[in-house]
């Protein structure tokens, strides 16, 4: 199996070890060693909180240059809803997509129109009898990597429908290969214009459990700049645009809910907020609700750390586009086997990671060490103060007992020991 490719990285020189990130990392995947952050690569989910939070420039994503597009013959940009509130005074949604084709682009194929059809799908999904409820959408690759590595018992509450990105991918390419024969897939190229790291590692990695249909992955900071000089303020641009109201509430948090036309929901966005609700959704805490719908980052896709415009600036802006479009423009026909979603959408069980295993791939070891880092807890001061290079002192003790950290590397055990051998 390949190595999982990550898409936040660490500018070393620029760490000045302050402990910032440390101490967010939803998934206690950074450590502070000889005064720099390490990035434990099997537990960072590539949420970019880090790269949010570093008061230092010292994390930075990872995603594909603009200009490697050029190796395609034929070149179709993906845009998300997310992109079209990130310009001032953008009535008009086709100018935006002409500006796409005007780059470069050969096409455009808006992932909110497949958003639309994930909106009916899910519908339709809510009203099987024999799912586990609440059902938690999957289309936040955080929100999936989160609940496989932190709250595995919740897997099999994701919906189980490939995500918008990756269904516009595989439409887009099905139409250029009808529109143009003549063309192999290896002359397609299918551009994501990324909001956020997570989607760049979700395509990456392939996460939707195949060869993913998207083949590169730019940021939405450096379309945005390429996108001014090819705007054009035409006041009747030709329509391209074939999204309505539904596929571009996704962009911000509550859109995707709101539009399944069932109010058993709960919308939450934030790293913070998310890992509450799960931690709620484990206790049993909701069970009059039917769908959950998280988003990492602040105010939903608005808030990616590779997004140019303030989430709540780009919300407004969304919301005034939204005002003159049909309510939805692409809802599927009913599949004949009376299935929610065609099975070439279905991506099956999601990963479980039981955390065990995290110890040791050997059970019987990973019990005992478990046991281990138990009972040093109990010795640690739990004051959480950090100085040991761990977010907690309860992840120090598992550092400990996985060979990764000393236990005097606790201010306050070194302590101890030198007043016991005065
Ligand atoms: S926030 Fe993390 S990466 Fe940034 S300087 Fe502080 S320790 Fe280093
Ligand atoms: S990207 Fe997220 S999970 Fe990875 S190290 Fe940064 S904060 Fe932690």
């Amino acid at each position: 199996m390949s190595a999982y490719r990550h898409s936040v990285s660490l500018l070393s020189e620029k760490c000045k070890g302050c402990t910032h990130c440390l101490r967010r990392c939803p998934t206690e995947a950074i450590r502070i060693r000889d005064g720099h952050a390490v990035i434990n690569t099997e537990r960072c989910i590539d949420c970019g909180e880090c790269i949010r939070l570093c008061p230092h420039k010292a994390k930075k994503a990872i995603y594909d240059p603009l200009d490697s597009i050029k190796k395609f013959k034929y070149k179709i940009a993906l845009p998300p809803p997310t992109l079209y509130g990130q310009f001032d005074n953008l009535d008009d949604v086709d100018c935006m997509l002409k500006g796409l084709l005007d780059y470069g682009f050969d096409d455009v194929f808006e992932v909110a129109c497949a958003a639309e059809m994930v909106t009916e799908y899910t519908r339709r999904y809510l009203k099987s009898e024999d799912i586990q409820r609440p059902v938690i959408s999957s289309a936040c690759p955080v929100i999936v990597r989160l609940i496989s590595l932190r709250f595995p018992t919740l897997a099999k509450n994701l919906i189980p429908i490939m995500p918008p990105v990756e269904i516009a991918g595989k439409l887009a390419r099905e139409k250029a290969r009808k529109e143009h024969p003549e063309l192999t897939d290896e002359d397609i190229g299918v551009v994501f214009i990324s909001p956020c790291t997570a989607k760049v590692s979700y395509v990456k990695n392939a996460l939707c459990g195949e060869k993913s249909n998207i083949d590169l992955v730019v940021s939405m900071s450096d379309m945005y700049f390429e996108l001014l000089d090819t705007m054009k303020d035409e006041i009747s641009p030709a329509p391209i645009s074939r999204t309505g109201m539904i596929g571009v509430n996704w962009a911000t948090s509550g859109g995707e809910s709101s539009s399944l036309l069932n109010d058993r929901y709960l919308a939450a966005d934030g790293i913070e907020n998310v890992i509450k609700v799960l931690d709620d959704i484990e206790t049993g805490s909701y069970p009059c609700l039917d769908f959950i719908e998280l988003n990492a980052c602040p105010g939903g896709c608005v808030g990616g750390v590779l997004t140019m415009e303030n989430p709540y600036i780009a919300r407004v802006r969304l919301q005034n586009i939204r005002r003159y479009l049909p309510v939805s423009q692409n809802r599927p026909p009913r599949s004949a086997d009376g299935t929610p979603f065609p099975a070439e959408y279905d991506v099956g069980d999601f990963p479980e990671v039981n955390p065990v295993s995290m110890f040791s791939s050997d059970r019987k070891t990973a019990i005992r060490l478990m046991a281990e880092a138990a009972s040093f807890f109990e010795t640690l001061p739990e004051i959480d103060c950090g100085y040991c290079g761990a977010p907690n002192c309860r992840a120090f003790a598992d550092d400990v007992v996985r060979g990764k950290a000393h236990p005097e590397e606790c201010v306050v055990l070194a302590k101890k020991k030198l007043n016991e051998n005065k």
